[in-house]
C-alpha cells in the first residue's frame, strides 16, 4: 500500500529533536521556528514530558470513557487554574477540528439555531461544521457545502452589527488568525462581538487552537481584550505533540449524557501529556518568556529592511516581506537550516517556535533572516 498523497513534502527526515532543535537522518541540525505547526509548546522531548508519558504508559495507556479517570478531573482543574476559567467545564477530544465541531454543535444544542458568523481568512478545520466556517472554498467538496455560514471582514464593526441578529447560532473567531496569515482581531472588535452575542443569545466561540496555551503572551490571545467567550477551543500546544484537544464550556451551557462523545478523547496518555505541558508552562514561566522573546523578535524585525509588515503577539508572528516570502522561507530552511511556516495568500512567513526559546535562538533566527533579506536587496 502507498500513502494517500495529500502533502507536499520537504526532502528532510527528522529523526531526533530536543528543545528548539531537530536533527535529520544525515545529522544536520535545524532550528525549529515552526513547532510542527504551533504544536511544540514546551520544546521537543522535554524531560518532564517524556518522564510523565513513560510513567503513564507503564501503568495504563487506554480505557474508554465508561470508567472513572481522575486524571481528566485533575487536567480540568489544572487547566482552569492556569487559564483563569475555573468555573467552565471541559470536554476532551483529539484534534482541533473535532473541538470546533463539538463547539458549534453545542452552540446549536444550546440555542436551537443554525446560522454561523465566521470571518474572512479564517481556518477552523477540515471536517463538516469547522470546514463550513473555514474561508477557503477549495477545501470543501460538494457534500460540505450546505452550512449556513456568513463570512465577514475582521475588525469591521459596522459589518458585524449589520449581520448579527437573533437568528444567528454562533460567532466563531480565532484568537489570532494563524493559517490566514497572522491577523489579530482588535480588542474593540472583540468587545463589540461579546456584547452583541450576549444581547442576542448568540454563542461566542473563541478558536484558540493555534493562538492558545501561552503562545500570545497570555494563556489565550483573547484575554488581551478582557472578553469572556461562551466556548473556547484548544488543541495544538495542549499536548506538545500528543494528539489532544479541549472544549472549554461556560457553566450556563448544560451537559446531558450522550450529548457529546468520543472513543479516544481524554485517554490516560493524552491527560498525562497535557498535565505535564501545564506543569512545565507554569514551572518554567513560559507565558512570560513567550511575551519577552516575542516582543524582542518583533522589535528587531521592525527595524529590518525588506519587511513590509510584522504582525502578531508573543511567539505567534507573521512577517510579510517585500520580496517573495516563499523563496525567503525556502532559503531559511535549506541555507540557514531553520524551519518556519508560511501563508501564501499574504506573502507571509509565520513564526511559531516552542515557548521556551531563549535569546540565543531568537538571535540565530534574526541574523539568518536579516542575511537573506540583505542578499535580496542587493541588485544582481
Ligand atoms: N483551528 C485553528 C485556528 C487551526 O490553526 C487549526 C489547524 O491548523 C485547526 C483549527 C484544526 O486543527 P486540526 O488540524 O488539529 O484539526
Amino acid at each position: 500500500m502507498n500513502l494517500f498523497d495529500v502533502y507536499p513534502l520537504f526532502d528532510i527526515e527528522p529523526i531526533k529533536a530536543e528543545g528548539a532543535f531537530i536533527w535529520d537522518e544525515k545529522g544536520t541540525k535545524y532550528l525549529d521556528f515552526y513547532g510542527g505547526h504551533a504544536v511544540i509548546s514546551i520544546g521537543h522531548s522535554h524531560p518532564h514530558y517524556v518522564k510523565k508519558l513513560t510513567q503513564q504508559l507503564n501503568n495504563i495507556a487506554f480505557y474508554s470513557n465508561a470508567v472513572k479517570m481522575p486524571l481528566q478531573n485533575l487536567l480540568a482543574e489544572q487547566l482552569g487554574k492556569l487559564c483563569g476559567y475555573n468555573d467552565y467545564n471541559l470536554f476532551l477530544c483529539n484534534s482541533g477540528t473535532e473541538a470546533n465541531e463539538n463547539a458549534l454543535k453545542l452552540a446549536s444544542f444550546h440555542n436551537g439555531r443554525k446560522k454561523v458568523i465566521a470571518f474572512t481568512d479564517s481556518f477552523h478545520g477540515r471536517t463538516s461544521l469547522s470546514l463550513g466556517a473555514t474561508d477557503d472554498a477549495k477545501l470543501s467538496a460538494n457534500i460540505n457545502k450546505d452550512h449556513e455560514v456568513v463570512f465577514l471582514p475582521m475588525n469591521d464593526v459596522a459589518a458585524f452589527k449589520n449581520a448579527i441578529s437573533e437568528s444567528v447560532c454562533a460567532v466563531i473567531i480565532e484568537g489570532i488568525q494563524g493559517v490566514g496569515g497572522i491577523n489579530v482581531p482588535s480588542d474593540d472588535f472583540l468587545v463589540v462581538i461579546e456584547s452583541e452575542c450576549k444581547k442576542l443569545g448568540v454563542v461566542l466561540i473563541l478558536d484558540e487552537i493555534q493562538s492558545g496555551y501561552g503562545r500570545s503572551g497570555k494563556f489565550f490571545a483573547h484575554q488581551y481584550s478582557g472578553i469572556k467567550p461562551h466556548i473556547i477551543t484548544t488543541a495544538k500546544g495542549m499536548g506538545n505533540g500528543f494528539p489532544v484537544a479541549g472544549v472549554l464550556i461556560h457553566p450556563d451551557i448544560k451537559a446531558n449524557h450522550g450529548m457529546l462523545g468520543t472513543t479516544f478523547g481524554g485517554n490516560y496518555l493524552a491527560c498525562a501529556a497535557s498535565l505535564s505541558v501545564l506543569e512545565v508552562i507554569e514551572n518554567e514561566n513560559l507565558i512570560v518568556n513567550a511575551l519577552k522573546i516575542g516582543n524582542f523578535i518583533m522589535d528587531e524585525l521592525k527595524k529590518m529592511d525588506g519587511i513590509k509588515n510584522a504582525r502578531g503577539m508573543g511567539l505567534m508572528i507573521g512577517i510579510e516581506t517585500e520580496g517573495d516570502a516563499a523563496l525567503i522561507r525556502k532559503k531559511l530552511l535549506f541555507d540557514e537550516k531553520i524551519f518556519t511556516g508560511f501563508s501564501s495568500g499574504k506573502n507571509t512567513i509565520r513564526l511559531l517556535p516552542p515557548l521556551n526559546i531563549g535569546m540565543r535562538e531568537a538571535q540565530l533566527f534574526l541574523s539568518a533572516i536579516n542575511k537573506i533579506l540583505q542578499q535580496q536587496l542587493i541588485p544582481n
